[in-house]
């Protein structure tokens, strides 16, 4: 460990924290949870295997001396997981920054209680604005006015920015992209567009079905005139662009096309307590074991630090015929 906390065997230290505080979700995005691998007969944890609010907290304060200044609450779905307000209060009283990722299904009537527990901000999936692409991506008849409505909540709740994920695929919401732009554009809304990534077993990942973000960016250049704008940090994984009138951002997530592993300080904990030292881990390191064992506080600090410091993950840069044959875990366990 050094004087601003612990680094992996590459120099990357651990500022961030991904929490999935749930398997399940009401949607079946095509690409994440396609509805013929995750049905009706499908086994999700049981609820008591899932880390307890009081278990992630212990977690969290164990990792704020290694160095981590952020957490983002994700899942599956977490505003399916109930009072999760109360996770935010006890994340804000740790005094890291806390943002949440969600469908915004249930957002709009939970915006408010979320931002007076400490919430700072929150990322919204969206792939659509067209009801009928929105449908088939999401596959769920949840109607898009929900997920605008909860966006609208979250602005008006002051938790921003707030950031819209859209995830393209090739032949599927193309279309899209232009009239999610246009119709963001001076609401300090900011659009980020993601390439579809390898993640997991289950969504039939090919290469071909990925727009490169440098494509989705020539294309907007046609309508937009946009000019970059320097990350605030190397570790921001979005390539920032603005307006020239002002009128907001944009930003592009290019895992596929650049990957940035390099920079990648992030970790993640799946909804039963599993530490995953990247999103293409094959498997985690039971916290949850740890701390049933009693193993608390400076102790858990040090196994967190243990595991850190061995990380050598960069699965992205090396990506090969090789590394996409090896086992991985899905999104909605480990959280996006
Ligand atoms: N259910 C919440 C939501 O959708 O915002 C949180 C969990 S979801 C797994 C987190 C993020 O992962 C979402 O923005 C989603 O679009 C993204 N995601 C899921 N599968 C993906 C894939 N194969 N490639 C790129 N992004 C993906
Ligand atoms: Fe659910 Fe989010 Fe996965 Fe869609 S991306 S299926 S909303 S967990
Ligand atoms: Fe980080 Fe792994 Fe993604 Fe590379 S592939 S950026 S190491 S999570």
């Amino acid at each position: 460990m050094n004087d601003t906390g612990v680094v992996d065997i590459l120099g990357r230290p651990l500022r961030d924290l991904r929490i999935s505080v749930t398997d399940r979700c009401n949607f079946r995005c095509r690409y994440c949870m396609p509805r013929e691998r995750f049905g009706e007969d499908h086994t999700f944890l049981p609820r008591r295997a899932y880390l307890s609010f009081e278990e992630i907290e212990k977690v969290v304060q164990a990792c704020k001396p290694l160095g981590l200044e952020k957490v983002r609450i994700t899942g599956g779905e977490p505003l399916l997981r109930p009072d999760l307000h109360d996770l935010v209060s006890r994340l804000n009283r740790i005094g890291v920054e806390t943002a949440l990722t969600t469908n915004a299904s249930l957002l709009s009537r939970q915006a408010d209680r979320l931002a007076a527990a400490g919430l700072d901000r929150v990322t919204v999936s969206l792939d659509a604005l067209d009801p009928k692409v929105h449908a088939q991506m999401t596959d769920s008849n949840i109607p898009v006015e929900t997920v605008l409505e909860g966006i609208e909540a979250a602005v008006q709740a002051d938790l921003s920015p707030v950031k819209i994920n859209c995830v393209v695929q090739k032949g599927v919401n193309e279309d899209e992209i232009a009239p999610l732009v246009r119709r963001f554009r001076g609401t300090g809304v900011t659009v980020r567009f993601i390439e579809y990534m390898d993640v997991g077993r289950t969504n039939g990942w090919q290469l071909g079905q990925v727009v490169p973000s440098a494509d989705i960016l020539n294309y907007l250049q046609k309508e937009f005139d946009l000019i970059p704008v320097d990350s605030q940090s190397p570790s921001d994984v979005a390539r920032r662009w603005t307006h020239t009138d002002g009128s907001g951002e944009i930003g592009f997530i290019s895992s596929v096309s650049e990957p940035f592993c390099g920079d990648c300080v992030r970790a993640r904990i799946s909804a039963d307590g599993r530490l995953h030292t990247c999103l293409f881990a094959s498997g985690g390191h039971d916290l949850r074991a740890i701390i049933h064992n009693g193993v608390n506080g400076q102790a858990l600090t040090d196994a967190i630090s243990a595991i850190w410091s061995r990380r050598d993950d960069r699965y992205s840069e090396i990506r090969s015929q090789e590394t996409s044959a090896l086992p991985r875990v899905e999104m909605s366990y480990i959280g996006g």
